[in-house]
């Protein structure tokens, strides 16, 4: 079945083919390592010069939404840097590759974004290799599955607001002197900030934080002729689920309780973001476009 962006198709009959079965992997988690591949979109995604000589920076860029959304910068006209963990460096240079087959420059960036530190060298980096700065999605996420908040430890607390909320308030506030009118900022929250599970508090709250960040910064920014905006994905397959992000046992039945059955691809997600980054969303800001295999927000 055609899953490229330009094909009438079945979305309730898409990716069948992939098997979101019973597996676990350490620390963040490999792309490469996932049994069944996620579809990032790499066959298939066909850009129309909508990102034409854009500089982006996308946190968690080498797998998952953010991998699939570097593929499409790159294929849209962006030159590209990734921030993402040492250990995913293999996940990384698939994706290097995949922005320089596409005719753009790709700018390796590994780190920790917990390390304040490296959140602003990173963006002075960025900024340094890729020449300025005009797209900015702070994508890097952490989201371990507990039962019980008694068993929420202090440090998974503490690691998952650093890293969902904390990283995208310092790289943020270092991006800004860079971002001229025209900019755009798109931040990855989740459905989890408006149907949180019960095992995900934590996760849950950092989501909620990142959305509600973006529309109060989207009304300071709107005067400058910067745009901030968000996306929130539903059930996606992705290393991150296979990670912590979901008891191992549930994932077989992962997404299934969407409206349309199924689980996400990154391969889905990635046109969303391409939409926020480029000037076709011009009069867009401080919205959240929900991704999410039609679970109803209201
Ligand atoms: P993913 O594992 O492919 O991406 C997450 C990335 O975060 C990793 O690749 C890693 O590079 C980065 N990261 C995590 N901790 C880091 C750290 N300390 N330092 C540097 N980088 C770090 O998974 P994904 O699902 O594509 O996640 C991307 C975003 O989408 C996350 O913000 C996640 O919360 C959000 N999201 C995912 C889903 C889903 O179902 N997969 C649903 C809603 C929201
Ligand atoms: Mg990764």
């Amino acid at each position: 079945m055609s899953r490229d962006q330009y094909t009438l198709t079945d979305p309730t009959a898409l990716y069948a083919d992939i098997d979101t079965e019973a597996q676990s992997q350490p620390g963040a988690g490999l792309d490469a390592n996932m049994r069944d591949q996620p579809d990032l979109g790499a066959d298939t995604y066909r850009g129309t010069g909508r990102l034409e000589g854009r500089k982006a920076l996308i946190t968690g860029g080498d797998s998952g939404i953010g991998g699939a959304t570097a593929i499409a910068f790159a294929r849209e006209g962006a030159d590209v840097a990734l921030s993402y963990l040492p250990e995913e460096q293999e996940d990384a240079d698939r994706i290097v590759a995949l922005i320089e087959e596409a005719g753009r420059k790709a700018v390796a960036l590994p780190g920790d974004l917990k390390d304040r530190q490296y959140c602003t060298d990173l963006v002075a980096r960025a900024v340094e290799q890729l020449g300025g700065l005009d797209i900015l999605v702070n994508n890097g996420g952490k989201q371990q599955t507990v039962e019980s908040l008694e068993d929420v430890t202090d440090e998974q607390f503490d690691e998952t607001f650093k890293t969902n909320v904390y990283a995208m308030f310092w790289i943020t506030k270092a991006a800004l002197p860079h971002l001229q009118p025209g900019s755009t900022i798109i931040n990855t929250s989740s459905v989890q900030a408006y149907q949180p599970s019960p095992t995900l508090v934590d996760y849950a709250s950092t989501k909620a934080a990142i959305n509600t960040f973006s529309k109060a910064l989207a009304q300071q920014l709107a005067p400058k002729g910067i745009r901030v905006n968000v996306v929130a994905p539903g059930p996606v397959w992705t290393p991150l689920q296979t990670a912590g992000g979901q008891p191992p046992e549930d994932l077989p039945e992962f997404g299934q309780q969407t409206p349309l059955g199924r689980p996400g691809q990154p391969a889905e997600l990635a046109p969303a973001f391409v939409f926020l980054a480029s000037p076709e969303s011009s009069y867009v800001s401080g919205a959240t476009v929900h991704v999410n295999g039609g679970m109803p927000i209201l």
